[in-house]
């Protein structure tokens, strides 16, 4: 899977809408300390469907809407939304059709929240199974943020094995079949 666009507003210190474009080969984003390099990756992880606000720099989910400024007031909501080119592999064959696809989430300050499949509203688990075994996702290998070498190196071997699991295409098979056994 391949990220195309990521559309960011209202999400951290991205107060106006703003897209980032991502062109064939390698994307670099460069820039000083605290002008928001970091909060693109914490959108795109919110956007996968982390829950964890923790996870994303904050204490409660409510700390991703932008909190205002000197001269800006709060916003009232925050929207990430991520197209991925579609390769024929990746999702269910109701997405293959495809070429891409776009993904939404969007919070407004009373915790009301949605998320959009291809510009409908779905669920959080349609789109955590749609990343699943591709190795993207809001926890993925593809994610690798500071100390997480390190940490792979030292987790138990239970902790390992998830990662192994996702590489070899059978996260989605396991989630399948415990959701089948709690029925
Ligand atoms: P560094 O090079 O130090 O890692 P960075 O480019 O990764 O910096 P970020 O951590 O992405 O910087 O951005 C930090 C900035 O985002 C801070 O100025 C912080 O005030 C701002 N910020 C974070 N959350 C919000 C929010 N909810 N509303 C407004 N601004 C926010
Ligand atoms: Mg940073």
């Amino acid at each position: 899977m391949k990220i195309k666009r990521i559309e960011i507003i209202g999400f951290k210190s991205f107060v106006d809408r703003t897209v980032l474009n991502f062109e064939p080969g390698v994307t670099a984003i460069l820039g000083p300390n605290g002008c928001g390099k970091s909060n693109v990756i914490d959108a795109i992880r919110w956007a996968m469907g982390e829950q964890n606000a923790k996870n994303l720099r904050g204490q409660a989910m409510e700390d991703v809407i932008f909190g205002g400024s000197k001269k800006r007031r709060p916003h009232g909501m925050a929207e990430v939304t991520m197209v991925f080119a579609n390769p024929q592999s990746a999702g269910t064959s109701e997405f293959n059709q495809y070429s891409e696809i776009m993904i939404t989430r969007r919070l407004y300050r009373n915790g009301d929240s949605e998320y959009l499949l291809n510009k409908t509203p779905c669920r959080l688990k349609d789109i955590s199974e749609l990343f699943m075994d591709t190795g993207v996702g809001a926890r993925a290998y593809s994610i690798i943020e500071q100390g997480k070498i390190g940490s792979i190196l030292h987790s138990r071997p239970e902790e390992r094995r998830v990662l192994i699991e996702e590489a070899a295409g059978v996260t989605k098979y396991k989630a399948r079949k415990k959701a089948a056994l709690r029925k």
